[in-house]
């Protein structure tokens, strides 16, 4: 390897935000617009480069530098050298009867994450996973069970969309058609995995990306309100919050992170980020699970509408999606159409979420993954389970 290189990769290797090393190649998938135009200037090259391989990269979804027909076979040799592109692993893919589809893909870490593409109405949304596990715990949720193990990295988050658009296959045309959307709705909380999360949204919206409009990719959160106050400056996705309750008593139960940052907060956070996007039509999404005799009862929506009175939004009303041993039932049909009723004679906008992919266990809140568990927190669960 030449001099002039040496320096250049160790400089390029800590823009992937990876650790540097003489061996490692810096993963070409993970580089943000700005992050790739910083690694070609960095090895002498003109920034227009930034722009080829990030169309080969994302639009034609190559992992080959050969075929990268517009870039000279000398500086493919140099890239072969020094880089890479590399998507997760794909350790299995499952088809749903519904024409959900789900694929289970390894990251460095050794776990295994969830990536789940859901067909609607003309919609291809995907749900993409942010961190293997969860540090969050909430009560109702199965990622959430299985502990946490690591965040991912921009090419594993964004490594998803690259796998499920490889799928797709590789024409543009097509592809703008399969994924229309991209929620942040799968396994982790992505804003405890803050800069890589936001890398991976500007991949998804950039052009020379995925080219999704900041309305098509939306950000769920279950309200780490620091990190949300953070967001207003550097993103304009759209917000999903999980609120799930609307007193402290019983989101402090089912929502932990909610002890340390309760809903006067949690609200004024949300109202901060809205009042951040120059485009004043756009409201928050309230998710809110609901769970039979816990948080379904005509005081709960009572409640609810109180609380959201002057919060521009809509509400997405997911029915539990059971797993085993979570203590909790999913209300009947009846019970949730209640509920949206009474929401909806308020004025809210109210939907209810489908369960899709039942059958591959893809539904929300159903993702597990092979979670290699460092807070021991799986371990506990399943104890108390035996009892
Ligand atoms: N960590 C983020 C995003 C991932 S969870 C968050 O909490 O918002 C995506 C959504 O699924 C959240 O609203 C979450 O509360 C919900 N969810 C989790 N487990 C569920 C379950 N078992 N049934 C229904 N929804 C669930
Ligand atoms: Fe984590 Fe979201 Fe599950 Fe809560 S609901 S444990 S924040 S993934």
């Amino acid at each position: 390897m030449s001099e002039l290189i040496e320096p250049s990769i160790d400089q390029a290797s800590e823009l992937a935000g990876e650790q540097s090393g003489e061996q490692e190649k810096v993963n070409l998938l993970g580089l943000s617009r700005a992050k790739m135009e910083a690694f070609f200037l960095s090895i002498g090259e003109k920034k227009f480069r930034a722009e080829q391989v990030l169309k080969w990269v994302h639009h034609h979804r190559v992992d080959n530098f050969d075929d990268m027909s517009n870039v000279s076979k000398s500086l493919r040799e140099r890239l072969k050298a020094i880089a890479e592109i590399r998507g997760p692993e794909v350790v299995s893919s499952h088809f749903s009867e519904d024409g959900t589809c789900k694929w289970v893909v390894r990251v460095a870490s050794g776990s295994c994450v969830e990536t789940v593409y859901i067909p609607d109405n003309g919609r291809g949304t995907l749900c993409v996973s942010s961190q293997a596990g969860c540090s969050l715990d909430c009560s109702f949720c199965s990622t959430g069970k299985q502990g946490f193990n690591s965040d991912l990295t921009v090419a594993e988050i964004i490594g998803q969309v690259w796998v499920a658009a490889r799928y797709f296959g590789n024409v543009p045309a097509k592809m703008d058609r399969s994924i229309t959307n991209v929620v942040m709705m799968g396994m982790g909380e992505p804003l405890m995995n803050f800069d890589n999360v936001v890398d991976a949204m500007d991949l998804m919206m950039d052009d020379l990306g995925y080219g999704l409009s900041k309305r098509r990719v939306t950000l769920s959160t279950s309200g780490v309100v620091p990190a949300l106050k953070k967001l207003s400056g550097v993103s304009n996705v759209s917000l999903a919050v999980s609120l799930h309750a609307a007193n402290n008593e019983l989101r402090n139960q089912l929502v932990p992170i909610n002890r340390k940052y309760p809903l006067d907060q949690l609200l004024e956070a949300i109202h901060h980020y809205m009042n951040s996007l120059t485009d004043s039509k756009r409201v928050v999404t309230i998710e809110y699970t609901l769970l039979a005799g816990i948080n379904d009862q005509p005081e709960h929506a009572e409640q609810l509408i109180a609380l959201l009175k002057d919060m521009p939004c809509k509400l997405n009303l997911i029915p539990f999606n059971p797993f085993p041993h979570s203590g909790y039932e999913r209300p009947s049909n009846n019970a949730v159409r209640r509920f949206q009723e009474s929401l909806q004679l308020a004025g809210f906008n109210v939907t209810v979420r489908k369960t899709r992919g039942g059958d591959i266990a893809a539904a929300c809140g159903q993702l597990v993954g092979d979670v290699m568990d460092k807070t021991r927190r799986s371990e506990r669960y399943i104890a108390a389970r035996q009892i």
